[in-house]
């Protein structure tokens, strides 16, 4: 989302009020030194939600920022939300590193691209740290529709996998030759599900890598229609 003036912040914030609400941080949890697990508390019974949805939060006065919720519980009126801190000058990770348990934060609630393919075989997540929320979603969905799960994560710790639940392909940072045997080992094994439009890959993070799994995907046979792709953050621009 661009940078915009303080007044034109406040009106959205007024004009949408009801797509706000004002949500407690009631749990937050370090993941890695980098990864920060925080749940929020609200009124959701009214609130609608699909895996791979995202909230927005007000992080400035001029700023807002995207993030994936998961373990959405209506009956609780709890979801979680993994925050990468990138860098703690950043106004997202700043403003992150600022909450404690107690902490009020208006939240635009869950909105976003219908992304999640209900019918798919087998769902497949790629993405870096800021696609654990969404992988953990889309997991989520899969195991209440008896599909399979997979994932494919490049990260800075992997530690971070196990204490998530998400176990899967990973890779280290930037190892485009790994990510790529990774993938080539799944077509490779699930050349069937592929050839029948079968699988679903999704792909999140970072918009170069992004487009670079896209192009290789293609490549090997992927249909078009089964990457489902967005990118979560690019290179010196500031807040998608
Ligand atoms: C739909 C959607 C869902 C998202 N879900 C999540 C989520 O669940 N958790 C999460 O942590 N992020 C998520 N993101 C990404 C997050 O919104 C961006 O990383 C955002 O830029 C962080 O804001 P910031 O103010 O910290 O950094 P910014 O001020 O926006 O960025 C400053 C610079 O830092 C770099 N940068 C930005 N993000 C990263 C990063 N993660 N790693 C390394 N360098 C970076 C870029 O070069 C950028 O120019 C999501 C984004 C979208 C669009």
């Amino acid at each position: 989302m661009p940078s915009l003036p303080k007044w034109i912040n406040d009106t959205v914030e007024n004009v949408w009020s009801s797509k706000f609400k004002d949500c407690t941080v009631t749990h937050i949890e370090n993941i890695t030194p980098d990864l920060l697990r925080v749940r929020f508390a609200t009124d959701l019974q009214d609130t609608s939600y699909e895996p791979t949805y995202a909230i927005g939060i007000r992080v400035n006065d001029r700023d807002f920022r995207n993030y994936s919720p998961f373990n959405f519980n209506k009956e609780e009126g709890t979801f979680d939300i993994i925050f990468h801190l990138h860098d703690v000058a950043a106004a997202g990770s700043n403003f992150v590193v600022q909450l404690s348990v107690g902490s009020s934060v208006k939240i635009l609630m869950p909105r976003g691209k219908r992304f999640y393919e209900h019918n798919a075989k087998i769902h497949f997540s790629i993405g870096d740290e800021t696609s654990l929320g969404s992988s953990l979603s889309i997991k989520e969905a899969v195991d209440q529709n008896k599909g399979t799960f997979i994932c494919l994560h490049e990260l800075e710790e992997i530690l971070a996998l196990e204490t998530l639940n998400l176990y899967g392909y990973h890779s280290p940072k930037n190892n485009t030759m790994r990510m790529i045997e990774a993938l080539n080992d799944f077509l490779n094994e699930e050349n069937e599900a592929i050839h029948n439009d079968e699988a679903v890959f999704y792909l999140t993070g970072n918009g170069e890598r992004m487009s670079l799994f896209r192009k290789f995907l293609k490549a090997r046979g992927v249909s078009p229609k089964c990457i489902k792709s967005q990118a979560y953050w690019i290179e010196g621009k500031r807040g998608l």
